[in-house]
């Protein structure tokens, strides 16, 4: 029986009794963040789009149980990229349903930008997926245009702010659409000093209105090779006061370990030997 108060990063008393496991299936990405270079690999390197290794979702049920061996308090199996989830669909599917079978008891998380999702609320409710965060990053088209380099929607690519209203319509519709189906929903925003750290506000109203349950405000990385690499990384101060800010509206998650695509241990503590292990079950 699933006990959805074991998830870490949902519960800050979970985090140092619990561990989760990225299975790094999905990895292609449908929208292009200009904080993000996925090309860059590197094993000494932790934050999101980073991994190892690319498995199959066979491959990641293989590697899962030998993991379940080094690991033996996993509580959440997640995909968190290095792409999206849902422009990996099938992999993304196929591997979730497989951890159903051999893992009924793990709790089911997947994160996502919210593009591709809506098709596929269904079926991952059905599949028994418990909690969903999507990446939202502002509500002002302008602004987003400024984080986006392009969006591929439906086989065509949008630019500019056509292609972040396209994005945010999206991932609001998803939102209100997770709810329907119960299902946990936080948002991560992504804190880019002097481009979108001004209108934190708005949005924490605004997602907290559709019935979002927590907001985890992550500092960006000033990533090598990306569009924001020149970017300062934002401060203490910013981002705590951005946290007081949001807390009128929504809870603030406050201990965020910006996780590899590829994580498994405890948030913050992964488990270098197991993660060691992951390249013997890919074929890459
Ligand atoms: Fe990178 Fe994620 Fe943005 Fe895709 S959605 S470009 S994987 S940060
Ligand atoms: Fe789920 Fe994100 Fe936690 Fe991974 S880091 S288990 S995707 S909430």
């Amino acid at each position: 029986m699933k006990d959805l108060s074991q998830h870490p990063c949902f519960n800050a008393e979970a985090k140092h009794k619990y561990a989760r496991v990225h299975l790094p299936v999905a990895p292609k990405c449908n929208i292009q963040c200009n904080y993000c270079n996925r090309k860059y690999d590197c094993c000494n390197e932790s934050r999101p789009g980073v991994t190892s290794t690319i498995l199959s979702p066979l491959q990641s049920v293989h590697y899962m149980k030998a993991l379940s061996e080094k690991i033996p308090n996993i509580s959440v199996v997640g995909i968190a990229g290095p792409g999206d989830p849902f422009a990996n669909a099938e992999e993304t599917l196929q591997t979730m349903r497989l951890a159903q079978k051999e893992f009924p008891d793990l709790i089911f998380c997947l994160s996502s930008n919210g593009l591709d999702l809506a098709p596929y609320i269904d079926e991952i409710a059905e599949i028994g997926v418990s909690h969903v965060t999507i990446t939202v990053n502002s509500l002002n088209p302008e602004t987003l245009a400024k984080i986006y380099r392009w969006v591929r929607y439906k086989r065509r690519v949008y630019r500019g702010e056509e292609g972040a209203k396209v994005l945010l319509e999206q991932q609001l519709y998803c939102i209100q659409k997770l709810k329907e189906k119960n299902i946990t929903v936080k948002i991560n925003t992504v804190i880019c000093p002097g481009i979108n750290d001004h209108e934190i506000e708005d949005l924490a109203k605004k997602v907290a209105e559709l019935g979002a349950d927590t907001m985890n405000c992550i500092p960006m990385y000033p990533t090598e090779n990306t569009e924001f690499e020149i970017l300062k990384e934002p401060s203490k101060e910013m981002m705590k006061d951005i946290k007081a800010r949001i807390s009128k509206y929504i809870k603030p998650m406050a201990h965020c370990a910006r996780c590899r695509a590829d994580a498994a241990g405890l948030l913050g503590h992964d488990n270098a030997e197991a993660m060691n292990m992951i390249g013997q079950f890919s074929s890459l």
